[in-house]
């Protein structure tokens, strides 16, 4: 295990437990989530070493790379995932210019198959290779190994794209440059990231899914992202709710909690937190982030 001695946003050498978690999908066990004194961004630390993160991935549950349609709760989510993927190209459309798309962690290639038929020039990234192989033989899509996100030239990217994979990645800092290096001046990076103070986080507290320990190495709350991306130049355009999460996430948080994924009550209380984000800053329980460089309205 690898402890975090520093804030990896504010620096700060401080960090006090704030909750003890459970991995569900994997590992079963505990890990702990500890908050910065400073600026009170929320870790999962100690957290495993880099090269044992993979294996806290190996489960037919992580449908995002598996596609399996086994259980209700898979099924929901793959056909909410396909009004989703339309709904992500209508943001992108929306809020950025340029053809040149990257979308990073992207899986098994379902958006960036999404941008292809709409004419967007797009590229993947993906450290799973199972999913890799699904892209190429699905939806002839050549993805490539993470570690190529080290080579990419410089200002050759219009768009990136991270659907709810930031808060995955171990090197935050890092992926900030890079994001500044190869992204075009008029570029724009799309985060989606799911946030602790959305109303269905507080309601089931160490069991709301979206913790999900130890894979989400980061628990971002608005002001963490904002902080973090100005630190390198960018600034916030705006923030967008991810609705349907809050139903997914309530419905995992209660298989979680009770061992059922009780339909009828998850689909309350996501309703129940869609409408507090309403009127409490756009706590929504995940949320797109647009940033652009600074220098750009
Ligand atoms: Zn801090």
């Amino acid at each position: 295990m690898k402890e975090i001695d520093q804030c990896p946003i504010c620096g700060c050498e401080v960090s006090n437990r704030v909750m003890i978690c459970k991995d569900y999908l994997v590992s079963g066990d505990d890990f702990e989530i500890t908050a910065c004194t400073d600026c009170g961004f929320q870790f999962t630390n100690p957290r495993p070493e880099d090269d044992k993160l993979s294996d806290y991935y190996e489960s037919e549950d992580y449908v995002s790379h598996s596609e399996t349609k086994k259980g209700l709760i898979n099924r929901l989510f793959l056909m909410a995932r396909k009004y989703t993927l339309k709904k992500k190209l209508r943001t992108v459309r929306k809020y950025s210019s340029g053809n040149r798309i990257l979308d990073i962690g992207c899986g098994s290639g379902s958006f960036l198959d999404v941008c292809k038929s709409s004419g967007y020039e797009a590229c993947g990234l993906e450290p799973d290779e199972g999913a890799r192989e699904f892209a190429l033989k699905h939806y002839g899509l050549e993805v490539k190994p993470i570690e190529n996100f080290l080579q990419l030239e410089e200002n050759t990217i219009d768009v990136i794209t991270m659907w709810h994979v930031l808060e995955h990645v171990s090197d935050l800092r890092l992926y900030f440059q890079r994001f500044k290096e190869i992204l075009d001046e008029k570029g724009t990076l799309f985060i989606a990231l799911p946030n602790p103070e959305s109303k269905d986080a507080q309601m089931y507290g160490k069991y709301w899914a979206a913790f999900d320990v130890p894979r989400h190495l980061y628990h971002f709350r608005q002001t963490d992202i904002k902080n973090i991306a100005e630190q390198y130049g960018f600034h916030l355009e705006t923030a967008l709710p991810m609705k349907l999460d809050a139903y997914y996430i309530c419905m995992l948080s209660e298989k979680h909690k009770s061992a059922k994924s009780k339909l009828i009550r998850s689909f309350f209380k996501g309703m129940k937190s869609n409408l507090y984000a309403r009127r409490n800053d756009k706590n929504y329980s995940s949320l797109i982030y647009v940033f652009k460089q600074d220098g750009q309205a």
